[in-house]
């Protein structure tokens, strides 16, 4: 589909956000002929599955992988020529139960002391149960809580899914909608993918495809208000000048988009002006020796000040990185944790001491350098009521759309359905008929 017309200027598209979902949907809409401007906040795109150097190399600020059911982003690497880098390998995953490590995919599960038989039992049918119905909706309306004690039993929830639930959500642990959880296991795959070289090849890919396609990528701009002008086009405020377009894709997250436009409805507010999220706190260690023997590790006892650790030397080959031994010590927070106000060595200094409870012969000299890593608006709050506030992408604003990673339901967020929803979108403003008005007004 093209949006030129005959004697038409193309559309004069503006994309707020250079994330997974921004770069995707200017990607799709440079392709169609419209003239595409993404303005990103940071210095460089990528959003939350943005990257650092190290090593020679460039590895995620957030711990990153694939599933297999991650089909949307599986074809795009493959579109965008980086097919050959992607792998699919079975790392291993396990929890951090009462001191001791556990292996955790299902078929283990069955032979755990940490439960009783009947418990594993029942553990392993209701997975087995989420695994096999692709019907989500039949989950609607109970929380996660629920089902699990009642198909899974008391203490399943209170040895596994207590504090996986705990961990993402924090104090709205008891609320979480079961269709999120269904998703978790539904979605999920014992293979995870990963592009060697780092997901950074594929916002630079796409950076390049949508400057090659006449459009602009402009970093360090950021997005300060968005308005209605009277000829139906759209104003936005962007540090401190004002730049016209005929529409506008926000990508940024809903509460931000919200104090953000300008004139929306009171009713409109009420109901989409709504909900928690988390923000991410990670710090990655260099490490001269391996840690433990898995890729992720869910830490299951109370106390420890990170929630999960994931050595992704046990994941992807450490030379990759220059021989650098990667691992990640993650957190999902409010905004308001001491955390994220916390010096890097304070965090340090708190942190490192609980490697030792993983691994009793670590010792602080095995790290070789450090880093911390925080975003805001990382992780929805998907409580039980959460679908009934997600926004449409059209928005009052006639020309102005939104989509963002809060509106992904019922799966978690992740770069898959970001790119789904940019590439959704795109095709939307394409068929739009307003998308015409202004342009067949001026020919
Ligand atoms: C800890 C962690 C682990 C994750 N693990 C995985 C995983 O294993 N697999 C997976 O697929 N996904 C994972 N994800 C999720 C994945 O990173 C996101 O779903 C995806 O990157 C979201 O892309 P997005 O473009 O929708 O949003 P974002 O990446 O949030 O993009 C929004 C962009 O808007 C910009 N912005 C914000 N405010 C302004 C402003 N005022 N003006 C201009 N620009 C602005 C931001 O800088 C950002 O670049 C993880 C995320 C986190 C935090």
């Amino acid at each position: 589909m093209s949006i030129q017309r005959p004697g038409a200027v193309p559309l004069n598209v503006g994309v707020l956000g250079g994330g997974a979902l921004g770069l995707a949907v200017a990607y799709r809409l440079g392709q169609a002929g419209a003239r595409v401007t993404v303005l990103e906040k940071d210095a460089e795109v990528g959003g939350l599955a943005s990257s650092f150097e190290v090593g020679g190399a460039h590895l995620e600020k957030f711990y990153h992988h694939l599933f297999r059911s991650d089909t949307t982003i599986t074809h795009l690497i493959q579109e965008l020529g980086l097919g050959d880098k992607l792998v699919w390998l079975k790392p291993t995953t396990a929890n951090l139960i009462k001191g001791k490590i556990y292996k955790m995919d299902p078929v283990r599960m069955l032979t755990h002391p940490i439960l009783p038989l009947a418990d594993r039992l029942r553990f392993f049918l209701g997975m087995a149960y989420l695994k096999l119905d692709p019907n989500y909706q039949r989950f609607e309306g109970q929380t996660a809580e629920e089902w699990i004690k009642r198909w899974m039993g008391q203490r399943v929830y209170e040895i596994v899914w207590r504090p996986l639930l705990e961990s993402k959500f924090g104090e709205h642990y008891q609320k979480i909608a079961m269709p999120w959880l269904w998703s978790r296991v539904y979605c999920r795959s014992l293979a995870l993918g990963y592009l060697r070289g780092g997901f950074y090849q594929l916002y630079t890919r796409l950076y390049e495809r949508v400057c090659a396609l006449g459009g602009d990528v402009q970093t360090s701009q950021t997005v300060e208000r968005i308005e209605a002008m009277a000829d139906g086009r759209v104003r936005v405020l962007v540090n401190g000048q004002s730049r016209e377009f005929d529409r506008v894709i926000c990508t940024l997250p809903t509460r931000l988009f919200m104090k953000l436009a300008v004139g929306l409805p009171e009713d409109y507010r009420r109901r989409y002006d709504w909900g928690d999220y988390h923000g991410a706190h990670c710090v990655v260690l260099s490490l001269k020796r391996p840690l433990t023997d898995v890729y992720w590790l869910s830490i299951n006892d109370p106390g420890f000040p990170f929630l999960v650790l994931v050595e992704h030397a046990n994941y992807v080959p450490v030379s990759d990185y220059g021989g650098e031994r990667l691992v990640y010590l993650g957190n999902y927070l409010p905004m308001s944790d001491r955390r994220f106000s916390m010096s890097d060595q304070e965090i340090l200094d708190w942190f490192l001491p609980y490697l030792a409870k993983i691994n009793p012969a670590f010792d602080r000299s095995w790290v070789k350098r450090s880093w911390v890593f925080q975003a805001p608006f990382a992780q929805p709050i998907v409580t039980v009521d959460y679908h009934e506030h997600i926004p449409p992408h059209e928005t009052p604003i006639p020309g102005l759309y939104l989509a963002n990673m809060f509106q992904v339901y019922p799966q978690d967020r992740g770069q898959n359905y970001s790119i789904a929803m940019g590439f959704r979108v795109a095709e939307h403003v394409l068929k739009d008929p307003i998308s015409f008005k202004v342009k067949v007004g001026q020919v």
